[in-house]
């Protein structure tokens, strides 16, 4: 069934759990995504880039969730176009009637024009029975098209965030307190950790649902794993410095306030070290279902592990 996020983040935010949020580029992520989420019968929702929207074409990424959302009538499901910093192109999401969200990024305007651009997008939004996440304090890192650097990124005020919300009406707010997009996390010799004292001062000035992006852990096995594979090809530099955030840390967060968290990095490692292992083991394939079906069971098996840890599955 498709929903929009009022429909099942009010209630993560009031029961100290968080909806799961994935990155879908391809059939085979998005089809690892909803694999997992029936497996487990929990909410998901399934977001695409402006990036991604670019790569595949909205309507090809949309048609999967949708064909989800109809296979699955009792499990809900949210298709949410993330991090829309450009207005054209979330005014077409709105008006395209695939979407059932949209997310607004107006972070890097000033707090008035980042009010005024959000509070028209909501209306819009609204008025055809879509939510709404905006965001408040650029997050550090580089979403594909989306790249904040050290200088421009900004944790989020918790005094401004009571006006930004009762002004633009949005339903969920992401806010930047110590995660950043990309593989790369924190600088070297940096400890990660989230700043609980700016959520929980966040979440006292605020009711509605509080969004973490750039969520990743990296966690040690899922590393690895692509590691051993690279290190067969002799090139693992390009993600030897990786970094997320401690998954003990999220789970601590969403006690905090956090009621749906962003995950795309780990799902390109899952994804990556599987294609990577299929094509080294056999260097002769040439069907492209056997190379990406492993990548497909990869992705399953990844945000199967996300959702048991932070959907409250009992
Ligand atoms: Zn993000």
């Amino acid at each position: 069934m498709l929903v929009n996020l009022t429909k099942i983040l009010p209630a993560a935010r009031r029961g100290n759990y968080a909806i799961c949020a994935f990155n879908i580029n391809n059939m085979e992520i998005a089809q690892g995504v909803v694999n997992a989420a029936v497996k487990l019968n929990r909410p998901v929702v399934l977001q695409t880039s402006q990036g991604a929207i670019e790569y595949a074409g909205m309507e090809y990424l949309a048609a999967f969730g949708h064909i989800a959302a109809e296979t699955h009538q009792k499990l809900p499901i949210v298709l949410h176009l993330d991090h829309g910093t450009d207005e054209v192109l979330v005014e077409r999401t709105i008006k395209s009637g695939w979407y059932s969200s949209v997310m607004i990024d107006a972070s890097r305007n000033p707090f008035s024009k980042n009010i005024s651009i959000t509070r028209r997008i909501v209306a819009l939004a609204h008025a055809r029975g879509m939510s709404v996440e905006a965001e408040l304090g650029p997050i550090l890192g580089i979403e594909d098209q989306v790249r904040v650097s050290r200088a421009e990124a900004a944790f989020t005020d918790p005094a401004q965030v009571k006006k930004f919300v009762a002004e633009t009406k949005c339903d969920a707010l992401a806010v930047s307190v110590g995660t950043a997009h990309g593989p790369v996390k924190y600088a070297p010799g940096e400890k990660p950790s989230l700043d609980f004292k700016r959520i929980a001062a966040i979440a006292a000035a605020t009711k509605i649902p509080l969004v973490l992006h750039g969520a990743s852990s990296v966690p040690h096995d899922v590393i690895l794993e692509l590691h051993e594979q690279c290190s067969r090809l002799g090139d693992c530099a390009r993600v030897h410095d990786a970094v997320g955030v401690p998954e003990a840390q999220i789970k601590k967060a969403i006690g905090f306030g956090i009621s749906k968290i962003n995950i795309d990095t780990d799902v390109r490692i899952a994804f990556t070290a599987a294609v990577r292992k299929t094509l080294l083991n056999d260097s002769q394939l040439i069907d492209p279902r056997k190379i990406l079906g492993p990548a497909r069971d990869a992705v399953e098996k990844l945000v199967e592990r996300k959702i048991r840890l932070f959907s409250g599955v009992k």
